[in-house]
């Protein structure tokens, strides 16, 4: 038998059992989505098979013909896509195209300055259990105390004290435009490069809706399964400059991997096509309106929202006035079928692991069709679990509701 099923039931529940908890479940998680049938026809077929050290045209291996095409179609499609000059679509994921960039630009022990994990920023952009914090000098700048927006006078004194040699912009958890020109200024006086990791973002940078800082960065890295939408995956873009490129290519291949992901990469392919169509600006359009309808929800519902809402496709709800915990707020919306995460908030008094917050994005529902109307549903969904922690009653009533929700707007059908 040569299906899953039938060779290895085990196995073959869980995925059934995934499948069926991502139509089922109403997915908050700001940094996941659902990729369409053709990115996963692209990830399960044959190409997977296929070693193509090297880049199209110059590979290690022979028989190369046609992972070739699909690797410049997906370097072409990226770079129209974005405004840039290169792409690099080799990269396993997010945390290794920007390892790349740091071995293409940096030398062990060089001094970086990136966002702390604690006020937004990812592992990679020099937390201290991430080889960015382990392998270089990591100088970390976070959100003003008061205004939960990015302090950049503080940043821009750490870069003046610590003189780095790349600043990091971009985030994991912040609700709002950063200001790359800014961060340019900053790099700029201490003759630093500036990178600029847009993987919460890249789909609405594609759609035109959030400020792309391919003009304005020497390096921008992003992940291909966020807002954008395609396969789990890196990919790292620039504007014309050959000097850098080479070591970015270098970086990749063989600096930090060997053979390419070809059936990743033509399903990178089938993503930025779907993201150059005329429907997917669309999409990115009702993510935001969607993140702002919830928004609006809680605050009416006496529920306190990071720097007082949002202007991309996710927010922080701060539950320090509610005394309740992340931790527990993640807990029991997941026993009603509402993913969310834990996450720390400015001034959070718990530890990382306890929380006093929530993330919470929009990608995934709107994807899966829900409108502003639905957002506030499912955003009063959550105040009735978090106002009733504890009444397992309420819990089972909302799980019905999501249920019923969920089986209104099926993901794959
Ligand atoms: N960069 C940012 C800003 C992220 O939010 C993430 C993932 O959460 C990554 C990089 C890492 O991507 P990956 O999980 O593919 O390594």
């Amino acid at each position: 038998d040569m299906t899953i099923a039938g060779f290895d039931p085990e196995l073959a529940q869980a995925i059934q059992n995934e499948t069926v908890r991502q139509e089922q479940h109403i997915e908050l998680i700001a940094s996941e989505n659902y990729c369409s049938p053709r990115v996963l026809e692209a990830q399960g077929s044959q190409l997977t098979n296929k070693y193509a050290e090297g880049y199209p045209h110059k590979r290690y291996y022979g028989g190369c013909e046609f992972v070739d095409v699909a690797e410049d179609l997906a370097v072409s499609r990226a770079k129209e896509l974005f405004g840039a000059d290169y792409a690099n679509v080799q990269p396993h994921s997010g945390s290794q195209a920007n390892a790349a960039v740091f071995l293409a630009l940096l030398n062990a022990g060089d001094t970086i300055l990136g966002m702390s994990l604690a006020h937004g920023g990812h592992l990679t952009h020099g937390a201290h259990v991430s080889s960015s914090g382990k392998l270089y000098k990591a100088v970390q700048y976070g959100l003003h105390p008061e205004t939960g927006v990015i302090d950049y006078d503080q940043a821009e004194a750490l870069a003046l004290e610590h003189k780095p040699k790349l600043v990091i912009a971009g985030f994991s958890a912040y609700s709002g435009i950063v200001d790359w020109q800014r961060f340019r200024d900053i790099a700029d006086k201490v003759g630093a490069y500036l990178m600029v990791d847009m993987a919460h973002v890249a789909g609405l940078v594609a759609a035109g809706l959030y400020p792309n800082p391919i003009s304005i960065a020497d390096v921008v890295t992003t992940t291909t399964h966020k807002t954008l939408a395609g396969p789990r995956g890196g990919l790292i873009l620039a504007r014309k400059n050959e000097e850098i490129e080479k070591k970015l290519n270098s970086a990749v291949f063989p600096g930090g991997q060997g053979g390419p992901l070809m059936h990743v990469i033509a399903a990178k392919a089938v993503a930025f096509k779907e993201a150059l169509q005329p429907e997917f600006k669309v999409y990115q359009q009702q993510v935001l309106k969607n993140a702002v309808a919830m928004c609006d929800e809680f605050q009416a519902r006496g529920y306190k929202v990071v720097s007082g809402g949002t202007q991309n496709h996710l927010f922080l709800l701060d539950l320090i006035d509610k005394n309740i915990t992340g931790k527990d707020a993640d807990a029991a919306l997941g026993r009603a079928h509402i993913t969310v995460n834990k996450n720390s908030v400015p001034n959070d008094p718990r530890s990382p692991f306890v929380t006093s917050g929530l993330r919470i994005g929009t990608p995934a529902i709107t994807r899966r069709g829900f409108g502003e109307i639905e957002s506030r549903i499912v955003a009063n969904y959550i105040c009735d679990v978090l106002d009733n922690l504890g009444d397992e009653g309420v819990v089972e009533r909302v799980k019905g509701q999501v249920t019923e929700l969920c089986g209104r707007f099926p993901v794959y059908g």
